[in-house]
């Protein structure tokens, strides 16, 4: 299928606010309910190493316009390297050795925490650091421990600083670079919007620092092969990724229903910018962070069990709610925590498929019984539903799908 490209003759000519309208970008920032805003170390740190602490300070005041308008806010911040090393007296620039890169990030990584939540307490606004690994994100026990987390904190109105966990991530397993690490945030935290803040304001038919004559793209409704072929090479430089990480980063954004914006992060204020009409590539999204997640349940993962639930659960679930072990009278095959099992009625049809929060041993002691005396069985403070409904996807039909994504158990126990 061929590229569904918007060449805008405005945007794409001079790089200056387009002058009528309200740009896609700008749309899509004020669309968005949940996003994720990844920076770059260059945006974020100078040739010295130093934190440019204006810019910070400009970027919170942008965030907590966004929180003033009820949007939630994920950052991802990419600097621990570049900072640390200059704190540990290593030269500025070029490669250093894996272990030397750890110790400047582990060196680095508590300057940054400390400079964003500075800028955001000039807000009153709370800041939670979160190092993550690409295992986080895979293995699925692990993302439904992240996931609940940013559910939790998100709730409770902090945002989120993301950034890889350099200092143990060895490099067979490291994602390597924020543009991929963000997308991956962003399709495990059900964000509608990632904006790749960076030093270029988008997508070009080739490489504009190369090529005159290559033109902005401000609208990309499908990643062909074409538009991959236009991210060129990465370019050597302070920051890892290159267009090829950023196109890569869409194809996870869009796949789990997020858009997705390249922007140019330089100035301050770059979302204010953007809400201008500043020039912006848009990756769009087909569907939304929910149904995402659901067909992602439903059509890609082979189930390791079953739970077989009363008429009283079956009805909860076609009402969107989640899977309480009160409302499970069987509990077959073998599984852990985070894998997918198949939902069953007690006449044997198949409701549909969801991933467990218990292993198969635990949800045999716990079917059943109350939400409430599961910490007493178990031993432990564990979740109170067996399936949390972002994590089910039912296979016949159901009455509403509307209920909001990401919500803690809790609130749905409730
Ligand atoms: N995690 C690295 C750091 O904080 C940055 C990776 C990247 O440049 O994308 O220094």
């Amino acid at each position: 299928m061929a590229a569904l490209i918007q060449h805008d003759e405005t945007q794409a000519s001079g790089g200056q606010a387009v002058q009528s309208g309200v740009s896609l970008a700008a749309q899509a920032v004020e669309k968005a309910k949940r996003l994720v805003i990844k920076v770059g170390s260059a945006l974020l740190v100078d040739g010295q190493g130093q934190i440019r602490q204006a810019w910070l300070d400009a970027l919170a005041d942008d965030v907590s316009a966004l929180l003033d308008q009820g949007k939630e806010v994920i950052l991802v911040s990419s600097g621990a390297i570049a900072v640390g090393r200059l704190h540990l007296g290593m030269p500025v620039s070029g490669d250093l050795r894996l272990g030397d890169k750890q110790a400047a990030a582990a060196t680095g990584q508590i300057r940054l925490a400390h400079a964003y939540q500075a800028a955001m307490a000039r807000h009153n606004r709370t800041v939670a650091q979160i190092l993550i690994t690409l295992e986080d994100t895979e293995e699925r026990q692990r993302h439904l421990n992240a996931r609940a987390t940013f559910a939790s904190l998100l709730k409770h109105q902090a945002v989120p600083v993301v950034n890889e966990n350099d200092t143990v991530a060895t490099a067979e397993i490291r994602v390597g670079d924020n543009d991929r690490l963000a997308a991956r945030v962003a399709s495990m935290a059900g964000a509608d919007l990632l904006i790749l803040f960076s030093d270029i304001d988008g997508l070009y038919t080739a490489n504009p620092r190369t090529h005159a004559q290559a033109s902005h793209i401000p609208l990309i409704q499908t990643i062909t092969p074409e538009i991959e072929a236009m991210a060129g090479k990465p370019l050597p430089g302070i920051s890892t990724g290159g267009m090829v990480t950023k196109i890569d980063a869409a194809k996870v954004a869009v796949q789990a229903g997020c858009s997705m914006l390249i922007a140019k992060g330089e100035g301050l204020h770059p979302v204010q910018a953007l809400l201008q009409g500043s020039l912006a590539s848009l990756f769009q999204a087909q569907a939304n962070p929910r149904k995402a997640r659901k067909a992602w349940i439903a059509g890609s993962l082979m189930p390791r069990g079953s739970l077989v639930v009363d008429a009283g659960a079956q009805r909860a679930l076609l009402q969107g709610r989640s899977l309480l072990p009160a409302g499970v009278v069987a509990v077959d095959g073998q599984f852990n925590e985070g894998d997918p099992v198949a939902v069953l009625n007690q006449g044997g049809q198949r409701l549909g498929v969801g991933l467990s929060a218990f292993s198969a041993a635990e949800a045999q002691r716990i079917q059943g019984q109350q939400s409430q005396d599961i910490a007493k069985i178990l031993g432990y403070q564990a979740r109170l539903a067996l399936i949390h409904r972002d994590d089910l996807a039912l296979t016949i039909a159901q009455a509403s799908d509307e209920a909001p994504a990401l919500t803690t158990p809790k609130e749905d126990a409730a």
